[in-house]
């Protein structure tokens, strides 16, 4: 009797473990603004040349003030050529973070979105990630990021999960239960020309998994926002622009230039997919003749007129609601309301890994340093 009961408790276990599979995506059943089939189809069905271009800059990582600078440098007081402020979306860690810093990128109109509190090796840990962990890890961290950089909750809409490491369907489960809308972890090496454009999970996936596992189930409300990935000058894909494996000399602007070039105009000449552009900031500031090339790449594309340099999220707006080229260029730029920040520095103490942490916020001292189950630092 008690082995039977046993026995189904373990049936029950695995059946609850694997979800059904997602269905193959029906057009019609799929439609905007909430729900999207994994395609290369332009969304509007506008042609490439009334479809705007976008580019998304993202940095990942700890803020601090080392690499801010090199962000006020490249980033501040740069313009797209509609004359509005370029976008970049920042995928924050919180370990060694400054939250002044997070504040002043927020109020610099730049969007803030997650990349875990802990960012903990190996990433193992990431690939076997329960929904617990991920919740602590990434859900907890919007409101950990909004109350230490005091910045809206609202704005915080993305998650970049460390290493590109997904948990299958798990991490999507917490997007979709914690109000987070769009996830930019998945890459693919394969539909890259045509290149895949943002979609849903409701239905499966035609996307290439080079990084295991990615999601089988139908999991209704947050967006994947495929990584299309790089090549490097022997036609490698490379999931970020700085993990190629291939690449000219460091001290060569002008190939490193025309590499960056020949990549955006992969999608720039094909079907316009959004066009990511995804570092790290010590790849620019260890590499002066990369960081060169980069400001020469953003110099080139700012003077297009049907480019536009963006937040993520705001790549995720417009395929919601996508309007031709000729009356998105009319748009107001995009709005934000400013907030202060009162700076305090902070001295904690985290006691699972035992270490004290010196730390810039715009509120005031929490107890200990915040950590993953105790995100206020409570
Ligand atoms: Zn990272």
């Amino acid at each position: 009797m008690r082995l039977t009961i046993l026995v189904s408790v373990l049936i029950l276990g695995l059946v609850a473990a694997e979800l059904p599979l997602a269905e193959k995506c029906n057009e019609e059943l799929c439609k905007l603004p909430n729900c999207r089939c994994s395609s290369t189809n332009i969304p509007g069905g506008f042609r490439p040349r009334d479809t705007p271009q976008f580019i998304t800059l993202t940095f990942d990582d700890a803020v601090n003030v080392r690499n801010m600078a090199t962000y006020r440098e490249i980033l501040y007081n740069r313009k797209n050529a509609n004359g509005c402020p370029i976008g970049t979306t920042f995928y924050v860690s919180h370990e060694y973070s400054n939250y002044h810093l997070i504040n002043e990128l927020y109020n610099q109109g730049f969007e803030i979105a997650l990349h875990s509190i802990t960012h903990r090796t190996p990433t193992e840990f990431w690939a076997a990630a329960s929904y617990k962990d991920l919740k602590e890890e990434i859900a907890d961290q919007k409101e950990l990021i909004a109350h230490f950089a005091n910045i809206p909750q609202e704005s915080i809409r993305g998650v970049r999960i460390p290493f590109l490491q997904l948990a299958g369907n798990t991490s999507y489960q917490v997007m979709a239960d914690h109000g987070l809308e769009y996830d930019s972890s998945w890459p693919t090496s394969e539909i890259l020309n045509p290149g895949l454009w943002p979609y849903t999970l409701d239905y499966a996936s035609i996307q290439d998994c080079p990084v295991p596992p990615c999601p089988t189930a139908s999991i209704p409300k947050p967006w994947v926002q495929p990584m299309l990935s790089f090549r490097d000058t022997m036609g490698f894909p490379c999931a970020m622009a700085d993990s190629c494996f291939f690449t000219p000399v460091v001290t060569d602007v002008d190939a490193w230039y025309k590499l960056f070039i020949r990549n955006f105009e992969r999608q720039y000449f094909g079907n316009r997919a959004p066009f990511g552009f995804y570092l790290h900031e010590w790849y620019l500031e260890s590499q002066p003749g990369v960081k060169a090339a980069y400001i020469k790449f953003l110099d080139t594309v700012t003077r297009l007129s049907d480019v536009f340099l963006v937040n993520h999220g705001e790549v995720l707006d417009w395929v919601k609601n996508p309007v031709p080229l000729n009356e998105y260029m009319k748009k107001p730029c995009r709005s934000f309301t400013p907030t202060n920040c009162a700076m305090r520095s902070c001295h904690a103490f985290e006691p699972n890994n035992r270490k004290n942490y010196w730390f810039d916020i715009c509120t005031n001292c929490p107890r200990l340093y915040p950590w993953v189950g105790n995100p206020l630092g409570a």
